[in-house]
């Protein structure tokens, strides 16, 4: 599986692990967010408090002001690699960003 990095201090964001259950438990290194990217069209906007997945997506609520582990129904999942004409989505520890 590839790694990914946190865009603010360069440790590994380490995603959800097979037969874990993300919940407000989940050490520094898996609780991510990101900065969505429209490629200039809009301003960029950052996610909420989130986690990667096992396919290496970011599940997060839109709203920045919310957390992945108070919702069911409004979490969104932004893939991490650039798709023509989408979003993209840097990524980095809710810690940093804080
Ligand atoms: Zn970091």
């Amino acid at each position: 599986m590839r790694n990914i990095f946190c865009s603010l201090c360069g440790v590994i964001l380490d995603p959800v692990h097979r037969g874990q259950t993300p919940s407000e438990h989940l050490s520094w290194i898996q609780k991510i967010r990101a900065v969505q990217s429209t490629l200039g069209t809009s301003i960029p906007l950052v996610t909420g408090l989130g986690y990667l997945n096992d396919s290496l997506e970011l599940v997060a609520p839109s709203d920045e002001e919310l957390q992945f582990h108070n919702l069911v129904d409004e979490l969104e999942t932004y893939p991490l690699y650039k798709t023509p004409n989408r979003f993209r989505a840097f990524t980095f520890h809710d810690a940093c960003w804080r």
